[in-house]
């Protein structure tokens, strides 16, 4: 009678969290494998940069990594930590950090694709002297790291100046590194020069979806001070960025984008479409979305050809025309068809919309049943006029009314400009 006594006090609610704790495991299992075969069904397997690789072999599935991760990068499959959805890694490493047993690392590419990373000394000078890495191009994708990168970058530039050039530093890209050491380099006395390629300060974040929350820690900005930032809609900071500009009077040359970066005679060249200008240093904090792709077609110097979409509202009642297949093409099109009386048009190159998340891709599939948007795949753009565009759809000649274009074909980083001056990049493949 007492051993029964035992077994039911002790026992049965032991054996009752069991049944929780297994069935609980398995819901979690499932969810994680639908979503690994959707992700693997898309194609988007790969990471953009720094991930996380969990060791199951020390994974106790604490599932402190799944609840840490922001982007639901993780899942839980049969008890361990599994990289489920490995292309919004954002790469900050929150997952590692909350792992009880340390079975995360956080490294660079995977065996199918490497990430060319440069080399950089602890003072964030490449080994071209004078030549300096901060921010997300160095490897580390995060706002606070950026600025403090920004940061140290332009301490150790200061010390060093050259005489006979127009700049003591010419800053390229004003993203979080960029803005942190073009606010150094102006607290410094220096002679800089801030160059960025689009027209709005905040670099990466300019391209978050909208009202994103940013996870961030506070950071210490020159001239500022102590910014104490948790978490922040993306669209309140930029507004940030904007504040912290105009408060501090930092100038940034926009929509000047650095073509060509040369090293001669000691001093650096920056040529951009507007001019040249030589510095005794270069900070390159130009992050890793690189510079976007152009279509390469007559007329796309015109005005109404975007490479980012920056307020839907002000082509209401528009012809729109985005280019793309990946999740910032599709985003567009979408914002744009909410807007009353836009027509949108959507063209991809090829059959499927492999790059996009499969979210995504329903959302499109639904606009274009119920006539919100229309999907051109299999088609090119062949010339830009001022009304239209002249397209070849699936090999047929098409012709689309169009008052605006909005390319979103992803960017190209110039890493063989990098090397081609000499800067040490090495290629890592899940190191
Ligand atoms: C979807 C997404 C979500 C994210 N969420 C978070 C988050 O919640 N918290 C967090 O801390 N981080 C987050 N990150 C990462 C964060 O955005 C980056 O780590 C950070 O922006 C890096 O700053 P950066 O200054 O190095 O580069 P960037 O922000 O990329 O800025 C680089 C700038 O350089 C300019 N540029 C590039 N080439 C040239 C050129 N040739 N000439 C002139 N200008 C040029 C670009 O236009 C850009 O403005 C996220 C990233 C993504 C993609
Ligand atoms: S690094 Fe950040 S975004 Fe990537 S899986 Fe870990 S927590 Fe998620």
């Amino acid at each position: 009678m007492h051993e029964l006594l035992v077994y039911a006090i002790y026992l049965v609610p032991l054996i009752i969290l069991i049944i929780v704790y297994r069935r609980k495991g398995r819901k979690r299992t499932k969810a994680a494998q639908a979503e690994w075969q959707e992700v693997k069904a898309a194609g988007l397997t790969e990471p953009p940069s720094l991930h996380p690789l969990i060791d199951p072999a020390i994974c106790i599935g604490a599932v402190s990594c799944a609840k840490a991760c922001p982007e639901n990068a993780i899942g839980i499959i049969d008890h361990k930590g599994f990289f489920i959805n490995p292309s919004v890694c954002i790469g900050h490493g929150a997952c590692a950090a909350a792992c009880p047993s340390g079975a995360i690392r956080l490294v660079f590419g995977t065996e199918r694709r490497g990430v060319d990373i440069p080399f950089v000394y602890p003072s964030f000078e490449t080994n071209i002297e004078g030549l300096f890495i901060a921010g997300e191009l160095g490897g580390m994708g995060l706002i606070r790291k950026a600025v403090e990168q920004g940061k140290q970058a332009i301490a150790h530039i200061k010390k060093r100046r050259v005489a006979g050039t127009d700049y003591d530093v010419i800053i390229i890209g004003a993203g979080p590194a960029g803005i942190s050491a073009t606010l150094g380099a102006q607290e410094a006395g220096l002679r800089y020069l801030t160059l960025e390629q689009e027209d709005a300060i905040g670099g990466t974040a300019l391209h978050y979806p909208r009202q994103k929350i940013v996870m961030t820690a506070p950071m210490t900005l020159p001239q500022i001070g102590l910014v104490k930032l948790t978490e922040i809609s993306k669209e309140a900071l930029i507004e940030l960025w904007e504040d912290i500009a105009k408060k501090t009077g930092i100038k940034i040359n926009f929509s000047e984008r650095m073509d060509v970066l040369r090293h001669e005679d000691g001093k650096f060249v920056v040529s951009t479409p507007k001019g040249q200008y030589t510095a005794g240093s270069v900070l390159l904090a130009i992050g890793r979305r690189g510079t976007p792709r152009k279509l390469d077609v007559p007329g796309e110097e015109m005005a109404k050809v975007c490479y980012r979409l920056v307020e839907p509202s002000q082509y209401q009642g528009k012809h729109a025309l985005v280019v793309g297949g990946g999740d910032s093409a599709l985003e567009a099109a979408l914002s744009l068809a909410e807007e009353p009386g836009t027509t949108v048009t959507l063209a991809h190159r090829s059959e499927v919309f492999a790059g996009a998340k499969p979210k995504n891709r329903e959302r499109i599939k639904a606009a274009e049943q119920n006539g919100r948007i229309k999907v051109l795949m299999k088609s090119k753009v062949l010339q830009i006029e001022k009304e239209r565009v002249l397209m070849d759809h699936n090999g047929h000649p098409m012709e689309i009314p169009s008052d605006v274009v909005i390319v979103c074909a992803g960017g190209t980083l110039p890493i063989p400009m990098l090397k081609e001056i000499g800067i040490r990049v090495e290629t890592r493949y899940g190191t």
